[in-house]
């Protein structure tokens, strides 16, 4: 019988071990065929997956090294590491979460503070009415004066209500317009397209290996990165309406993904507005300051991929998803052609 082969011969369940690496666990006395074997060959493992960044795959590693070197392997430790292991695992899933939760708590915020303004509007209101009644005299300067009072607070509620749209469709990181905005505003534009017999062009763009960018200068620069892009896509938008008087809608589709939608422009010219636009991006030389505004870092470089479409030479019907389909196609060829580039869609051939 080969002694070497029973040894290392894993429990069920339990991932297999090299020869060297069983004989570490030997060594400093994990238990053979045990459920902690199991867990530590699972968090060596785990280190090399693809999608950890670098900062979970640290704290997996020294966590690992803090249980050969404690060497407690109790119940309650085994729970104590399996909780830890959870912990930096949904790391980044906890942190989208706070920022939406954020994000939602300042909207809530600013709700508050509405209705207390408005609430100190009707008091007034009350008052100014009161008032207006119990003084008497003149029937029209009483009536005047109560009209007054409820013209301020409609055109108050009226200055609420249109902050708090606007709100709703801004990305609170970039501050440009955000996914819903977006749906609204292609849905119609398309129509009109559709209306007046003029074309409609889409591109959708996305950060270059923007994992590796926030595994290498942290998930806060990353935010950075992304408000800078945003900011190029809308400074552009702008110029163009100024000089040229055309629309272009830049949205923040999701994540590190970018839709700007030209209206009454064709593709060909799309692209070479998307080639602008990715030239400008891959210009900016991105600084890392510190909270004194002292620069860290200098010249990190952003790339973008983008992909252009155009409405009804692209699409089987005119139809949003169909364009944004066709848009995102030509952004897959633009990625895995080799990315930092544009790409408009090409008909499949038959
Ligand atoms: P590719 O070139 O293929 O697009 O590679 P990629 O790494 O950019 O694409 P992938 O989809 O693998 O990763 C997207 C990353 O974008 C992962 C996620 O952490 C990051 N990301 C998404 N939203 C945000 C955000 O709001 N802030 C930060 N800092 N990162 C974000
Ligand atoms: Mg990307
Ligand atoms: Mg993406």
């Amino acid at each position: 019988m080969n002694k070497d082969w029973q040894r290392n011969k894993p429990a069920q369940g339990v991932p297999a071990c090299s020869d060297a690496v069983c004989a570490m666990l030997d060594r400093v006395g994990v238990p053979r065929n045990s459920k902690w074997r199991g867990l530590i060959l699972y968090m060596r493992g785990i280190k090399d997956y693809d999608f950890l960044d670098n900062e979970q795959k640290e704290q997996i590693q020294a966590l690992v090294m803090e249980v050969l070197k404690v060497r407690d392997f109790s119940d309650e430790k085994f729970r104590e590491v399996i909780k830890i292991n959870e912990r930096i695992l949904s790391a980044p899933w906890n942190r989208a979460l706070t920022r939406t939760l954020q994000e939602t708590a300042s909207l809530v915020q600013e709700f508050q503070e509405t209705l207390f303004r408005h609430k100190g509007g009707v008091q007034k209101l009350e008052n100014v009415t009161v008032e207006a009644v119990e003084t008497g005299g003149d029937v029209e300067r009483m009536l005047g004066t109560i009209r007054r009072g409820f013209r301020e607070m409609a055109s108050m509620i009226e200055k609420d209500a249109e902050k708090m749209v606007a709100m709703s469709l801004t990305d609170a990181l970039t501050g440009i317009h955000n996914r819903r905005a977006f749906d609204s505003h292609v849905g119609k534009a398309v129509e009109r397209a559709v209306a007046e017999g003029k074309p409609l062009s889409l591109f959708m763009c996305d950060i270059d290996f923007f994992k590796r960018f926030n595994d290498e200068h942290g998930h806060r620069i990353g935010d950075q990165a992304l408000v800078v892009v945003g900011s190029i896509l809308k400074g552009f938008a702008e110029e163009i309406k100024q000089l040229e008087d055309r629309d272009i809608f830049p949205a923040r589709y999701g994540g590190e993904e970018f839709a700007v939608t030209l209206a009454d422009i064709g593709k060909d010219e799309a692209e070479e507005l998307a080639e602008i636009i990715r030239r400008k991006i891959e210009r900016y030389n991105f600084v890392i300051r510190d909270p004194d505004g002292q620069i860290l870092v200098g010249g990190i470089k952003i790339n973008v991929s983008i992909g252009v479409a155009e409405l009804l030479a692209d699409c089987a019907s005119p139809n949003v998803d169909h364009l944004v389909d066709a848009a995102d196609k030509a952004l897959y060829v633009a990625k895995s052609s080799g990315r930092n580039q544009v790409r408009a869609y090409e008909r499949p051939r038959v």
